[in-house]
């Protein structure tokens, strides 16, 4: 099963793209965590891509299309994968589409931008395992402190107010598109984002039922 997370930031894509992999057995694929992870490296594409995410713009088509195409030909992704943030163009949907032929469904997540304004600037996030908390709503256990492995969470360079406002306006100006594009295609499934986590994956699974 193939399978792509469109919402705004902090609309819960993370959290629920965790959920489908523990249910369907398929490969996570955040490409965000993937450009995270060579920024923290200081590569030659990390150093390129720092500033741009810093300021809630996206890297360019080009570069992402070409990570992705590397990585979905990995082993783990031979029985399916979840795409986090990815594509977040038509261009990059459409580029998709020639890689992989087709998804089995684009699961959107809508949810207003004052909240996820809200949830943006009180999420912690750990930057070992990817685990993501709400400082207000979901906070962790042990403050700052990861319950899942026990490492120091902080808060993402891009999630403070100014770039977390430049982030929703990015996505509303490229990203949104992508509702139509895979709606028209009859992929789409749209599901409420404030409905709370467990309602929001039943119904993605509902949704998805029994396919592997
Ligand atoms: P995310 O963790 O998905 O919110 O991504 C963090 C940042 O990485 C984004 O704000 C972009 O700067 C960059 N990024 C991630 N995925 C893409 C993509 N598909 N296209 C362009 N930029 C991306």
């Amino acid at each position: 099963m193939k399978l792509v997370l469109i919402g705004a930031p902090a609309a819960g894509k993370g959290t629920q793209a965790r959920k489908l992999i523990a249910r369907y057995g398929l490969a996570y694929i955040s490409t965000g965590d993937m450009l995270r992870e060579e920024v923290a490296k200081k590569s030659e594409l990390g150093l390129n891509v720092k500033s741009v995410m810093a300021s809630g713009g996206l890297v360019s088509d080009e570069m992402i299309i070409a990570i992705v195409k590397e990585r979905i030909k990995e082993d783990d992704c031979k029985n399916g994968f979840i795409l986090d943030g990815f594509p977040r163009t038509v261009v990059q949907a459409k580029k998709l589409d020639e890689l992989i032929g087709n998804i089995d469904k684009a699961i959107y997540i809508n949810a207003p931008d004052e909240v996820m304004l809200e949830r943006i600037t009180a999420r912690e996030t750990c930057p070992k395992c990817g685990a993501s908390y709400n400082k207000i709503a979901i906070p962790s256990k042990v403050a700052g402190i990861c319950d899942v492995c026990g490492e120091k969470l902080e808060q993402r360079k891009d999630d403070t107010l100014e770039a977390g406002k430049a982030r929703l306006k990015t996505f509303h100006d490229q990203s949104e598109p992508l509702v139509e594009y895979y709606n028209a295609q009859g992929y789409l499934f749209e599901v409420d984002g404030l409905k709370g986590a467990d309602n929001i994956f039943n119904d993605i699974a509902g949704e998805l039922g029994e396919r592997a």
